[in-house]
């Protein structure tokens, strides 16, 4: 089945996995900007990063027929700094007009501390001025429901970001109905062996159905799978969800959320029509 796999840092993965990704399915991509698995000590080397997610990707996804789109920030563990931070956000801008960048992520909180939450809010600051969708990392294990619930009240008490035009991700059983019930589009992110499995994806989409929900693989540098969604389509089947079901999981609700960017679009014109 085609998809779409909302969430992929393949900065981190081999060009095998574009072709499998291509062979399973995968339409398009998009890759939130993140933490390299250890803090950076200056700006250039996120000048660095963010050509590489505007120039070098693209290229190497497009071998595969593999649309590849970007989401850029200063992540929320390296957010702590707060100099950096200010750094990072004056080249920003620069990027912004690249023809893959679709807004600003993966941004959000880590240990919920005053600097991310500073930091967090100079992002939403950069994506209302200049008019971006909005992607957002949600702590993992105990953070989360303080953090998702933090993130979510600052968003609405701020009021100027439409929530359709935010996706929140990384949800849980837990924190699915907060960030749904304000109007958010959400992201389950399928991991092997920690944190969500597609099976338990699957019983969230069961419990809570199918409106404004994602999947995505998430594939980065730890334990992750960029098959994540195709084994989560697996795995709907094996229960017996129909395909219209599945196929709006898995590739028109991240079509609509994505093709809220003038520059979304998918490869090719069967595609194209779930965009309208
Ligand atoms: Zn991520």
């Amino acid at each position: 089945m085609e998809y779409i796999d909302l969430h992929a840092h393949m900065v981190s993965r081999t060009t095998d996995d574009y072709e499998r990704m291509a062979l399973s399915g995968c339409l398009a991509l998009t890759e939130p900007a993140f933490w390299a698995g250890y803090d950076r000590r200056s700006v250039d080397v996120f000048a660095d990063y963010f050509d590489r997610l505007t120039d070098f990707e693209p290229k190497r996804a497009a071998l595969y027929g593999i649309q590849h789109y970007t989401w850029l920030c200063l992540n929320p563990k390296e957010g702590e700094d707060r100099e950096l931070t200010q750094q990072v956000l004056d080249i920003i801008p620069e990027f912004l007009d690249k023809p893959n960048v679709l807004g600003i992520g993966e941004i959000g909180l880590n240990r919920v501390t005053r600097n991310e939450l500073a930091t967090f809010q100079d992002h939403v600051d950069l994506a209302v001025a200049h008019d971006q969708l909005i992607h957002i990392h949600t702590p993992h294990l105990e953070d989360k429901y303080k953090g998702t619930k933090t993130i979510v009240d600052a968003l609405v008490a701020d009021g100027r970001v439409q929530p359709g035009r935010v996706m929140v991700d990384h949800a849980e059983e837990h924190t699915l109905p907060m960030i749904l019930e304000r109007g958010f589009w959400t992201g389950i992110t399928l991991y092997p062996t920690t944190k969500t499995s597609p099976g338990r994806a699957v019983d969230m989409v069961e419990r809570y159905g199918s409106e404004r929900i994602c999947v995505a693989s998430a594939c980065d540098w730890g334990p992750s799978d960029p098959l994540a969604v195709p084994r989560f389509i697996l795995e709907m089947r094996r229960r017996g969800h129909g395909e219209e079901f599945i196929r709006k999981i898995v590739l028109e609700n991240p079509a609509a959320f994505l093709g809220q960017s003038p520059k979304f679009q998918l490869p090719h014109a069967r595609a194209a029509s779930v965009v309208g």
